[in-house]
């Protein structure tokens, strides 16, 4: 087995359209590689691009993704400027000093965890803030359940508010999206059997 010397991946000369693909197995370099280092070739992206209407399509048959296109040339204009703020009060600082930024992200949770002050507090700071809130940490780091934590959150914040969160697995997406959706449309989500981390027997026995 070995290694292409540029991208690290197990050459192999079977699959040319895929990683570590070399006509020749003695060779330092994947064909890639090579012609990327010989020839300025970028095999992958300006040979055969990408197949933007695929991931337009797979963006739009998944409910709760957020396609955002950034100019490379011009990366920064693409970001959009945001304030991280831990603590509640940076979200009052800012919005009195008219800071340039366009959403703020602040931790909150049905438990209070890691929230600097109490929860009623930071949910008046999030409903008082001038621009968007990112909530994070909505299952209070697996204290709670899914189904607890964003139901709480998306109960508890304005229409313009996000509630952001990490998954493991595609099934755990679809059962947070199915329970965030079904927070905000008032109706009992449907769920298979759990599949997130945190579960108890009385979700588990819920039918
Ligand atoms: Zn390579």
């Amino acid at each position: 087995m070995t290694i292409c010397k540029g991208c690290g991946a197990v050459l192999q000369n079977e699959y040319p359209d895929q990683a570590g693909y070399t006509p020749r197995l003695d060779a330092e370099y994947c064909r890639r590689c090579f012609r990327l280092i010989h020839y300025d070739d970028l095999t992958v992206s300006m040979r055969t691009g990408i197949d933007s209407d695929a991931v337009l399509k797979e963006a739009e048959n998944t409910p709760g993704a957020v396609l955002w296109v950034v100019d490379l040339f011009d990366f920064e204009a693409g970001m959009i400027p945001g304030l991280s703020a831990h603590m509640p009060e940076l979200i009052l600082y800012s919005d009195r000093n008219g800071y340039d930024v366009e959403t703020y992200i602040q931790i909150y949770n049905c438990m209070g965890f890691m929230m600097q002050i109490e929860i009623e507090g930071v949910n008046g700071v999030i409903w008082n803030a001038k621009k968007p809130v990112m909530t994070i940490k909505s299952m209070a780091a697996g204290r709670c359940t899914p189904f607890v934590g964003i139901t709480f959150s998306f109960a508890t914040i304005r229409p313009q508010d996000m509630v952001t969160l990490g998954a493991f697995t595609p099934d755990e997406v679809h059962e947070d999206v199915e329970i965030a959706l079904a927070a905000i449309e008032r109706r009992r989500p449907v769920l298979g059997k759990r599949s997130s981390p945190a579960r108890t027997a009385i979700v588990d026995a819920r039918q």
